[in-house]
């Protein structure tokens, strides 16, 4: 059945993103290319580098580029084995919260299957989700049995001033108003309290490479590209002290490269993506592309280490695939 947008949660309005960027105000931008989806531009702002899909998808109409192979059979999307990497990463990122702030409430905005919910649940802590819709929460609440909200994060159900914990890991780049849901977590956090935000890095090494065929650009799903210096812009007007900036991901990074690569020498674009994905989540079958198949296959393992040197090569530079921070919420 084709997934329609009155499945998702209800926006506070239908209104596009204003054409000025939203982090310094500027109406100053650059066409930077027209992207593979056909009908969209990458437009840059020429003061803080942010980059913004151009139009942006109306927020009540961006549900038909989220359709259920997005997110598999019961949200499973990979096949076995990058699905327990999955997990092991998630862990690790549990970790990093477990390791910054005490047990408490913590709050997942776009929280996925729920895996980093789920474990620090198990280490004490009291965990709150949100998801973009029924479909993407499934996971988290039916198998994992988690507190999962599927509804506009500016509107919320949650209590302000008493998280511990926000975290926004690849989820501030689709959201329509990222600025204002900045300053929602601030809301909602306690004083001294930790945001974590992942978003891919549109001033990457990768990104300026491999421009309108970078991996994680994900137009028209990602409205805003953003940048260290735009997105600290955005962390330092709502106050937050950054604490940790980090440029290596092993779950994001390399295979930015390698995806990336096969897009740019000619291949269907995100072909292995869907490859790596299990049945119920592929939109290619692979049957009837046998000789992209097996030059995929054949090449792989060249591929593979040719990205994670270059992944050590963006990283020594800063300029990683994507960056991960850390605030913390002072003065409030
Ligand atoms: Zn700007």
């Amino acid at each position: 059945m084709a997934r329609t947008s009155s499945r998702f949660a209800p926006e506070t309005d239908n209104q596009s993103p204003s054409p000025h960027c939203p982090v310094c105000g500027s109406y100053e931008g650059r066409k930077a290319f027209d992207c593979v989806e056909k009908g969209f531009e990458l437009v840059a702002c020429s003061q803080c580098g942010l980059g913004r899909t151009s139009p942006p998808v109306p927020p009540g109409r961006i549900g038909r580029y989220y359709p259920d192979t997005y997110y598999g059979k019961e949200n499973v999307r990979f096949n076995a084995l990058f699905e327990r990497l999955t997990r092991l990463f998630r862990l690790r990122r549990a970790r990093v919260i477990r390791k910054t702030t005490r047990p408490g409430p913590v709050l997942d905005v776009g929280c996925g299957r729920g895996f980093i919910l789920s474990y620090l649940k198990s280490l004490g802590y009291e965990s709150h989700g949100i998801e973009l819709s029924d479909t993407a929460a499934w996971h988290a609440r039916n198998v994992l049995g988690l507190d999962i909200e599927t509804c506009d994060f500016l509107q919320s159900p949650h209590l302000k001033g008493i998280y511990n914990a926000v975290i926004l890991w690849h989820s501030l780049e689709h959201m329509p108003r990222p600025v204002e849901a900045i300053g929602r977590a601030w809301e909602l956090l306690r004083d001294g309290g930790l945001l974590a935000v992942a978003v891919p890095n549109y001033d990457s090494l990768q990104s300026r490479l491999f421009g309108r065929r970078w991996f994680h650009l994900d137009v028209p799903r990602h409205y805003f590209h953003f940048g260290p210096k735009s997105l600290s812009a955005v962390l330092s007007r709502h106050r937050f002290e950054v604490v940790q900036e980090d440029h290596f991901s092993l779950e994001q990074n390399p295979y930015g490269w390698v995806q990336s690569l096969y897009n740019a020498l000619g291949f269907d674009d995100n072909f292995l993506y869907s490859l790596l994905k299990n049945r119920s989540a592929r939109t290619v079958k692979m049957r009837r592309h046998p000789v992209q198949v097996g030059l995929t296959l054949l090449t792989l393992p060249f591929v593979t280490l040719l990205a994670l040197a270059m992944t050590g090569v963006e990283t020594a530079l800063r300029m990683g695939g994507t960056i991960e921070i850390y605030a913390v919420k002072r003065g409030g």
